[in-house]
Parts: C-alpha cells; structure tokens; sequence
C-alpha cells in the first residue's frame, strides 16, 4: 500500500491519518514539535524542524504523495519536498493563503466581495487607508495570524498608533469592519480530475476569536446556500486544487463576503465526521491519493462543538450522552484556549 505523507502532527493530521488508516494508507508525519497528537495513530514519525534539509528529503522519499494540515510551511523546506514528490495542495494554493494581502487580492480579483483593503507598511500608509476604508477598521498581520491572534481593532483614527504598535513590526493589512449577520463556512473538495463536492454550509460562533460551535444546516435562505458552494468551486477551480479548502464567509444584505480561505481540512468542518458518510478528512485523502471523491450528502444535523481548555471537565457527562459522538486529541497537557477535542451531536428533527 502507499503512504501519504502530512507535514502537521496537530489534531487535524491526526484525523487525516485515521482516515488514511481506514482506507488502507499508511502515513508518516513531519513535525517539528515533540509528542504530536498525530503519532498516536501515525504509522511513522519524523521530528525535524522544516531547516533539516536531510530529514526532510529522507521523510518525502519515504512517502508517495505530500500533504499538509497547516499552512505556514516555509518556502525552502516545499522546495525540496516538492523536488522528490507531488504536493497536493498545490504550492499556488499555499502561497496564496499564507498571505492575507495575496489571498484578498485572489479573492476580489477572482470578482469575488471581500473586506475593503490596504497594505499597511508603517504610520503614513495607515493613516491613509483609515481615510479611504474609515472605522471601525481591523489590523491584521499579514501572515502567521489564527484564532485571531495578530488583530487589533481600530474603533476611532486615535486608536490607530497602538494598533500599528501591536503588529510588532510584522507586515500588515488594513480591513474595514464588515457588518454581518452570521458567519458561515463551506468546506469543499476537488479531485485531481476536478470533481468538485461541496458539504452544506455550516454556522460559526466564535468565541474569544477561537471557533467555538458549527452548527449545520446554517440558518440561510437556500439562495445563499447555493451562491457560498459555488463561490467555493470558482476557488477550487481557479487554483486547480486538489484536496479539501475551507472558505470562511461573512452573510451580509449585500450577500456573500469572503473572509479567508484555508488550503486543508478545517475545524469548521469536524461536524462531517458524523453527519455525512464521507468526512472532510476522507475526503482530502481521497483527492490526494488520486481517488474519486466520496458522497459528502448531509444525513443528519450536527451542532460540532469544540473542547477547549477546561471544557475537557464535561467528558464524563457527554460520553452518558447517547446523541454526541466525541472525539478527542490525546493531548497531554489541558491549557486554556488550547484545542482539546471536539463533540458533534446529532440533532433529531
Ligand atoms: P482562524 O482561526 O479562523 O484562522 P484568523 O486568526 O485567521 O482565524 P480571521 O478569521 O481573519 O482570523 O478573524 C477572526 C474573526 O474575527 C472572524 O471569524 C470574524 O468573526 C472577525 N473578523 C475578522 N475580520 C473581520 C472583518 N473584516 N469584519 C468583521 N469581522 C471580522
Ligand atoms: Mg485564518
Ligand atoms: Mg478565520
């Protein structure tokens, strides 16, 4: 049998290789960091850092196809992986969504809306992209930013020097705050032959900028439903991607906005796992592996709620709990705001 190689031992990469197990792959992952929750289940495990340049050509000689569940892979490491073995998704995909400034001007050249934007470089170009976007306004760093870390919010012009302040430096984007009514997500898949399956679009609650609920079916007109899967396949074939993409979008009056997009598997859309027959997590090791797409149909409704933290405490009382199927990382050490788990439960009509 082959082996699929996952650069990320986190939680996402450990879902992977469960699916890859169950398919008949083994996987052999590429982590810097020590005790990755994905060598519990991994069939091999390389611990490097991505400057190992050693490591890193014997782990791509031990596989057959390379992929990954994070996306801030440095550019000389995807070098030489991408020398000795296909990289699924492809390296256009990760460039552009490594970079919040490259993906929005994607996403807007690509005729999708997105937040109103600017490069920011220092005070000057601040101040003006405060002029033409107005406030409130969000500072983001360009790269490296999750669970809303590298944000500063920019209620009034005044607050606009400390906002520069906390991006430490870093390159920077200035967005306009949109005005939405709920979040949404699709995630959605496309094979190497360019089959395309979209999962039905699922609500976010974020909490402390961490997801903290998806809720499926979202609580949209079917019209909306329609245009964020189609908006997800113009991406996916604009890229000529191969693998699962989440795209997390704002609902607005004036439709659709184009939050970010994620080049893997995504949180967003754990609820998969136990409401369709095929997961988003098979469902990137099918495309990678060259496979046909499975039947990504929503059979039940899924309220997927994440364990952070201390929510790890209510274990005991979801697992008495029929209705919620729990999955959980197998990490060692609970802290707050890390990711411990998740439960999807299903919710009867
Ligand atoms: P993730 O963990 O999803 O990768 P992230 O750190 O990349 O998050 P974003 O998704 O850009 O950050 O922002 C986090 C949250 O902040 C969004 O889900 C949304 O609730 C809010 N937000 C971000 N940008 C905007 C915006 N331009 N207008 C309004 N709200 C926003
Ligand atoms: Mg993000
Ligand atoms: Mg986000």
């Amino acid at each position: 049998g082959s082996t699929i190689g996952i650069l990320g031992g986190g939680q996402l990469g450990r879902m992977l290789s469960v699916a890859a197990s169950r398919l008949g792959f083994k996987t052999h992952i590429f982590e810097p960091g020590a005790n990755p929750p994905a060598a519990d289940v991994a069939h091999a495990v390389t611990t490097a850092a991505y400057e190992d340049e050693t490591a890193l050509r014997a782990f791509a000689q031990s596989v057959d196809v390379i992929t990954y569940e994070f996306e801030n892979i440095p550019t000389s490491a995807l070098d030489i992986l991408e020398s000795l073995r296909p990289l699924h998704p492809n390296r256009e995909a990760l460039r552009i969504s490594q970079d919040r400034l490259t993906e929005k001007t994607f996403l807007s050249d690509l005729g999708l809306k997105t937040a109103p934007f600017a490069d920011i470089t220092d005070a000057a170009s601040l101040d003006q992209a405060l002029q033409t976007i107005g406030t409130p306004a969000i500072l983001k760093t360009r790269r490296f930013g999750y669970d809303g870390k590298g944000q500063a919010r920019i209620m009034t012009p005044s607050e606009a020097p400390q906002a520069l302040a906390d991006m430490n430096g870093a390159p920077a984007i200035l967005e306009g705050f949109v005005t939405f009514s709920i979040e949404i997500s699709v995630i959605a898949a496309r094979a190497a032959d360019g089959q395309v399956s979209a999962y039905d679009p699922g609500e976010n609650v974020h909490k402390d900028g961490i997801l903290s609920t998806t809720t499926v079916p979202a609580n949209i007109p079917s019209r909306l439903q329609t245009d964020a899967v189609l908006l997800a396949g113009r991406i996916l074939n604009a890229l000529d991607y191969v693998g699962v993409m989440g795209v997390e979008l704002f609902v607005t009056p004036q439709g659709l906005v184009v939050n970010e997009i994620a080049p893997r598997v995504h949180n967003s859309g754990h609820w998969t796992q136990n409401g369709c027959t095929i997961c988003q997590f098979e469902q990137h090791i099918r495309a990678v592996a060259g496979w046909p797409l499975g039947d990504g149909s929503r059979h039940s409704d899924v309220i997927m709620e994440n364990l952070i933290g201390d929510d790890m405490d209510r274990v005991p009382a979801l697992a008495r709990d029929g209705s919620c199927a729990l999955h959980l990382y197998g990490k060692a050490e609970t802290k707050p705001g890390r990711k411990m788990g998740h439960v999807n439960r299903i919710v009867k009509p």
